[in-house]
C-alpha cells in the first residue's frame, strides 16, 4: 500500500486554469513514453509516487500511449489499485482520444463512433469510473467539428469525464470549437500544444492569449524537446537515451546536430548563472508566462524528476536573462 508524504503541498505552485475552478501544478506529469511494456514497473511505480510525494496531483495520458498502444493507461490503473486510489479526489487524471488507436474507419480522429467507444476503452484499462479531463487529441479535418464537439459534451453528461480539452488545436480551431462548445454548455477548459525553446509556433498563433480570451487555460507539451534541452546530449548521446530508443519515432540520434550542441552548450552557460541544468532553464522558461498554467514533464530515470522538480526554486527570468535566451534560440 502507498501513504504518501504529508508534506506533498508545501512547495508546488498551482494556476488556475483561466476562469474555472480547477487548479493545476506548474508541473505536471506525463505517461507518454516511459511506461510501455518495456519499462520496469516498479520504477514507473515508484516516479508516480514520489511525483504525487512532491505535489504534482496531474497525470497525463492518452488511450495510445505506451507501448503498446493502452498499456500506460494498465500501467497507471494497476499503479491506483495497488494503493494511490485512495487518494483520488487529489488527483487530476486526462487522457485522449484523435490519434490511430485500432484497425478500421472507427479508431482514428473525431467521429462520435471512435470517441465514445475509446472513453470506454479507457476508463477501463484505468479502472476508473470518470477522468478528469478528456481531451479530443487533435482536430481532425474530416468531421464536422460539431459532431466532435457533441460527443465530447455526451462523454461529459455521461460522467465519464468533468472537464474537456483539446490538444493540438491552433487559435483558429480552438475558436471555432469554442464557439460549439459554449452554446452546448461543456465545461471546456485546457488546451494542450507543443511548446519549447526549439519549437515557438503557438508564440507566431497567439495561442496562448486566444484561450486565455477564450477563459481556459494551457498546459504545453514537450518543454525539454523531448529530451534534446538537457545536459546529456552537449557530448555524447547515452545509450539509454530517448534518441537511441528504437521505439521513437519523433527523436533520432540525427537529431542532435552540431548547430544543436553549440546552442546547448550557450544555454547551459545562462543555466550555470542562475544555478540551474539546462532542463531546469527550459522548464522555468515554457512557464515563465502566467498563461501557460502548467507544462508536461516526462522522464525515464528518478532522477531526472528530482533534477526537473528543484525548477521550482527559481522560476523567474532578468529581462537580461531572456534577451540572453532570445539570442541564443533564435
Ligand atoms: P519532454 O520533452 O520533457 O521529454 C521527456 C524526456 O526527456 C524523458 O523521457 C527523458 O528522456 C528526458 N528527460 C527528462 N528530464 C530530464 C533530465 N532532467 N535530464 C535528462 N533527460 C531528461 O516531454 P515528452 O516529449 O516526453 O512529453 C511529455 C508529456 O507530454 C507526455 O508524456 C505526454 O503526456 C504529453 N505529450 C502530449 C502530446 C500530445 O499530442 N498532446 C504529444 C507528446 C507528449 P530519456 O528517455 O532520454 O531519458
Amino acid at each position: 500500500m502507498f501513504k504518501a508524504d504529508s508534506k506533498r503541498y508545501e512547495k508546488m505552485i498551482y494556476r488556475r486554469l483561466g476562469t474555472s475552478g480547477l487548479k493545476l501544478p506548474v508541473m505536471s506529469f506525463g505517461m507518454w513514453m516511459n511506461f510501455g511494456r518495456d519499462n520496469d514497473y516498479e520504477v514507473c511505480k515508484k516516479m508516480i509516487h514520489e511525483a504525487f510525494n512532491h505535489g504534482i496531483t496531474h497525470f497525463d495520458l492518452a488511450n495510445n500511449y505506451g507501448p503498446p498502444p493502452g498499456y500506460a493507461e494498465e500501467v497507471m490503473g494497476k499503479i491506483l489499485k495497488e494503493g494511490l486510489m485512495d487518494y483520488r479526489d487529489e488527483l487530476i487524471i486526462s487522457t485522449k482520444a484523435g490519434y490511430y488507436m485500432w484497425e478500421g474507419p472507427y479508431g482514428d480522429l473525431g467521429s462520435r463512433k471512435y470517441l465514445m467507444a475509446s472513453i470506454d476503452q479507457s476508463l477501463k484499462r484505468l479502472g476508473l469510473p470518470y477522468v478528469d479531463i478528456f481531451y479530443h487529441h487533435r482536430f481532425d479535418y474530416d468531421t464536422d467539428l460539431r459532431e466532435t464537439m457533441l460527443a465530447l459534451r455526451d462523454i461529459v453528461l455521461q460522467g465519464k469525464a468533468l472537464y474537456i480539452g483539446l490538444s493540438n488545436y491552433n487559435s483558429e480551431q480552438l475558436k471555432r470549437a469554442h464557439l460549439i462548445l459554449s452554446e452546448l454548455n461543456v465545461p471546456y477548459v485546457i488546451t494542450q500544444p507543443s511548446y519549447s525553446m526549439l519549437n515557438r509556433w503557438l508564440e507566431k498563433d497567439q495561442l496562448l492569449k486566444t484561450q486565455y480570451d477564450l477563459g481556459g487555460g494551457t498546459i504545453c507539451f514537450s518543454a525539454l524537446q523531448q529530451g534534446l534541452l538537457t545536459n546529456k546530449y552537449i557530448d555524447d548521446i547515452p545509450k539509454d537515451s530517448r534518441a537511441k530508443n528504437p521505439n521513437s519515432f519523433w527523436l533520432k540520434e540525427k537529431d542532435i546536430t552540431p548547430e544543436l550542441r553549440d546552442k546547448l552548450k550557450k544555454l547551459n552557460e545562462v543555466a550555470k548563472k542562475r544555478g540551474q541544468s539546462i532542463a531546469q532553464l527550459a522548464l522555468a522558461w515554457a512557464i515563465r508566462d502566467e498563461k501557460m498554467t502548467s507544462t508536461l514533464i516526462s522522464t525515464s530515470k528518478l532522477s531526472q524528476l528530482h533534477e526537473n522538480l528543484k525548477t521550482l526554486e527559481n522560476l523567474t527570468f532578468s529581462q537580461q536573462e531572456l534577451d540572453e535566451i532570445e539570442n541564443i534560440i533564435t
